[in-house]
């Protein structure tokens, strides 16, 4: 593969054009208007930027992958292109729209791949004429840093275009999970329940925002507490891709809690819309509670939960345990995966208590 499309130049458009111009693809990347090119060339300027202050890039390599992209709002500019990353909002008649579009303007030999967080792979592909050749390939935020993808087959792709996207992948330097089509896949799944059981511990008066963020940080060792992370995933976004879990599963514990439902019809999105479980108009601390008491009584519950659905994926023959434990260390940046744990406190002491 030589010549690389990206459609939708958002957060993370412009960060897989990066992931590939760095490799040393020729890319072309490719929005809807004027605007939202511009948006996609400064969000890799900044990033590219930034890696030069921090000593990671020259100011020749800066510009060396900045020449290999090119933009524009045409699709027909990725006529001749191998693979097309599309990274368009996460909303399904969207995406079925640009892909119709794709395969009637991408040359028929070219993989189309869809970065979707949740959305049916295989409804992507069917309307498309060439099922074999349609894909998931879904990075994680940021792109250029996060090692994990997982690569989506369906039931109509051909083997030997799994096996190029999965070389792929390796050749830019990430640790690819070949998997089957199942919402959520392997991280939104077992990371979107957990931080939808800790809204419920909130709905249900059991614990508050402060005790169970700190519970996690402090306890858990996670990067950030599950209030703070929905925060900065996006509310929408969240509650979105629990809808499609729970459509598939049917598990009334995977609905989108009531308080994720009622800060999104009021708008309080997170970050993104400057209120959400904390308030972004000032920079704030990360929220602290003294009552040990509690954040045991938290970390308890949430990590069991997390731990058995980890144990259920395992068990379905969904994923293995090694790409259950990359994806939750390489994708979500937590310091073990579940199965690490498992091992660290010995399964006969599960469930903890
Ligand atoms: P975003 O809203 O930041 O960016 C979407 C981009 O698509 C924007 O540049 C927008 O201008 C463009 N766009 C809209 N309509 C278009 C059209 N008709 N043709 C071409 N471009 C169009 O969204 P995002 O967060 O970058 O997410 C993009 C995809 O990646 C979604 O499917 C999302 O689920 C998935 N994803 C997101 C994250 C994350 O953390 N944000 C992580 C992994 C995967």
């Amino acid at each position: 593969m030589e010549k690389i499309g990206v459609v939708g130049l958002g957060i993370m458009g412009a960060g897989i054009v990066e992931v590939f111009a760095k490799s040393g693809y020729s890319v072309v990347g490719v929005a809807e208007s004027d605007a939202a090119v511009s948006l996609g060339q400064s969000n890799l300027a900044k990033s590219l930027s930034r890696a030069v202050s921090r000593g990671k890039l020259t100011d020749e390599e800066s510009s060396g992958i900045t020449s290999l992209v090119t933009w524009g709002t045409d699709f027909s500019l990725m006529s001749d292109c191998d693979l097309v990353v599309e990274a368009a909002p996460e909303i399904m008649s969207l995406k079925a729209k640009i892909f119709s579009e794709l395969d009637s303007c991408v040359k028929s030999s070219a993989i189309l791949a869809t970065n979707t967080s949740s959305l049916s792979v295989t409804s992507i592909a069917e309307v498309t004429s060439r099922r074999s050749h349609v894909i998931g390939l879904h990075f994680f935020n940021p792109a250029p840093v996060q090692k994990f993808v997982e690569v989506i087959s369906t039931e109509f792709s051909d083997s030997d275009v799994v096996k190029k996207v999965v070389d792929l992948a390796r050749g830019l330097g990430k640790e690819p999970a070949q998997i089957a089509d199942q919402p959520g896949f392997i991280v939104n799944k077992l990371l979107l329940r957990y931080l939808n059981h800790a809204v419920r511990l909130i709905d249900d008066g059991i614990s508050t925002r402060d005790i169970i963020d700190s519970a996690m940080r402090e306890i858990a060792h996670f990067p950030m507490g599950p209030l703070e992370l929905l925060d900065l995933i996006g509310l929408d976004t969240s509650v979105e891709v629990l809808n499609t879990i729970y459509d598939d599963t049917g598990i009334d514990t995977d609905g989108p809690a009531s308080g994720l439902t009622a800060r999104v019809n009021i708008g309080e999105l997170g970050r993104k819309s400057g209120e959400g479980f904390y308030t972004y108009a000032q920079p704030h601390e990360p929220a602290t509670s003294q009552d040990d008491e509690g954040k045991q009584r938290v970390y308890v519950e949430l990590i069991n939960a997390y731990l058995a659905s980890a144990c259920e994926m395992r068990d379905s023959g969904y994923a293995t345990e090694h790409d259950i434990n990359q994806g939750m260390k390489l994708g979500c940046g937590l310091p073990e995966g579940p199965f690490e744990t498992i091992a660290r406190v010995g399964s006969d002491q599960l469930p903890l208590n």
